[in-house]
């Protein structure tokens, strides 16, 4: 999310006039978009700030904090950076950086996500669908970051995509905390909201994905991320119907022990995970399947933490991210005593990483002797990287850079995290 941030707001500051800077050293600008997620990233803007106030005392340097900030955060970054602005503000209208920046500039933008992007790549852009949560979770920052959920209207999205198909982009990624529930917000609300007992049925998100399927071109497509309690058996039986999407789902898990996810707020036991993870597998028995994972949570036991070692062996996920988990002021968990000892939290994440390599390893040692088509992203020491259409990372030897390109790769090796092979011509 913070790289399609990231990319919308080059683009304002492109229309400024403004051009990348090589290095912190030559820039007259500088903006920072935050991550709440966890501490080390907070910290790391510290040590950042340290470097540009000495910059600052030799010449002048604007700095601008965005992104995903907790209020207790903005209060005391606010001494420091020349401006903070909310997300929500530049993500709703660009207007106060405008202003702050150029007064003269004349330069109108009513609505963020019309900017066009400069996207970081000529063949693989994000394209935000919506922003913002409504699940608190009780560990994250996100619903105090980015407020509650505001999807983009479908026309402007579709737009958005035709527009990067027609100039030559092969890879669109998805983006919403939360996509399962896209649309929703769009709906008239009941006048009395009633509990959710019924089946999650996603249908203006698989409404989404048809329409974004028929746009013509050749191009692959992903979305990120699911949430378990919301991913219905509607969008799962669609998904092998839609010949563009790339069959890579990320399924957060958080916890495979109950206590814990309900301490978590989540919604579902791992029972029902399990269950989601069966469907999927049988509608699309290719599927290239990672999750998020937060070790340590508040009161987590070693049998809490081996419930959620056991689900992972049974998953056999091809990637996770791993979290030791970090109090986010102002969240409902931070009221809990964070007592599990980080020399802890980092013996569990290494034993998940372990199970992870296995599995990872062996869902690839099958890819071995098939031919893959590759979206190839970059050209390095006479290698061509890139990623399969189910997002594998891949790399081939070959003289040639085919960046951009589609091209077909026969698998001869595989480690956990990447598949290597030769091209095939
Ligand atoms: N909307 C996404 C998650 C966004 S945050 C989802 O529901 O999956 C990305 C990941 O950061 C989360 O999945 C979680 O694993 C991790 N995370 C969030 N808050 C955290 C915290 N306080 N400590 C450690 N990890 C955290
Ligand atoms: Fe955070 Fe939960 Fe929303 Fe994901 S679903 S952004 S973890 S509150």
């Amino acid at each position: 999310m913070n790289e399609s941030d990231a990319e919308r707001l080059a683009s304002v500051l492109e229309k400024l006039d403004f051009k990348p800077a090589n290095s912190e050293n030559e820039a007259d600008l500088i903006i920072t978009l935050a991550c709440s997620v966890r501490q080390k990233a907070v910290d790391r803007i510290w040590g950042k700030l340290r470097i540009w106030q000495k910059i600052k005392e030799k010449r002048p340097l604007i700095t601008l904090l965005s992104g995903c900030i907790l209020p207790k955060d903005k209060k005391k970054f606010a001494e420091y950076f020349d401006l903070v602005l909310d997300i929500k503000e530049i993500s709703q209208s660009p207007k106060k950086l405008l202003d702050y920046l150029n007064s003269e500039s004349g330069l109108k933008i009513a609505d963020y996500f019309k900017i066009h992007p400069k996207y970081q790549t000529r063949f693989f852009a994000y394209v935000p669908i919506m922003t913002g949560c409504n699940n608190f979770c009780t560990y994250c920052a996100v619903p105090y970051t980015r407020g509650g959920e505001k999807s983009r209207p479908k026309k402007e999205i579709i737009e958005e995509i035709k527009n990067l198909i027609q100039n030559g982009y092969k890879s669109i990624t998805l983006l919403g905390q939360n996509v399962n529930s896209y649309g929703q917000d769009l709906e008239a609300k009941p006048r009395i909201q009633s509990f959710k007992l019924e089946e999650p049925v996603n249908k203006h998100f698989i409404d989404l994905l048809i329409e974004i399927n028929k746009i013509p071109g050749n191009f692959w497509f992903y979305f990120i991320t699911n949430h378990p309690k919301d991913m219905s058996k509607e969008l799962i039986e669609n998904l092998p119907k839609l010949e563009k999407f790339g069959h890579y789902i990320h399924l957060p898990l958080q916890s495979g022990d109950n206590r814990i996810l309900k301490k978590m707020n989540r919604h579902y036991t791992s029972l029902k995970y399990l269950k989601l993870v069966e469907e999927i597998k049988r509608a699309l028995p290719d599927v290239n399947l990672s999750t998020d994972i937060i070790v340590g949570f508040p009161g987590e036991t070693e049998k809490q933490f081996k419930n959620t070692a056991k689900i992972i062996e049974k998953v056999k996920y091809d990637m996770a991210y791993l979290n030791q988990y970090s109090p986010r002021p102002g969240t409902a968990a931070s009221k809990l005593k964070d007592n599990v000892k980080k020399p802890i939290k980092r013996k569990r994440e290494q034993i998940i990483n372990e199970i992870l390599k296995k599995t990872a390893e062996a869902n690839n040692k099958k890819l071995v002797g098939s031919i893959q088509e590759v979206l190839v992203e970059q050209f390095k020491n006479g290698f061509n990287f890139g990623h399969t259409k189910n997002f594998k990372n891949i790399r081939f030897k070959f003289n040639v850079d085919f960046t951009g390109e589609l091209v077909k790769v026969k698998v001869t090796n595989v480690t956990p995290w990447a598949l290597e092979g030769e091209i095939i011509r």
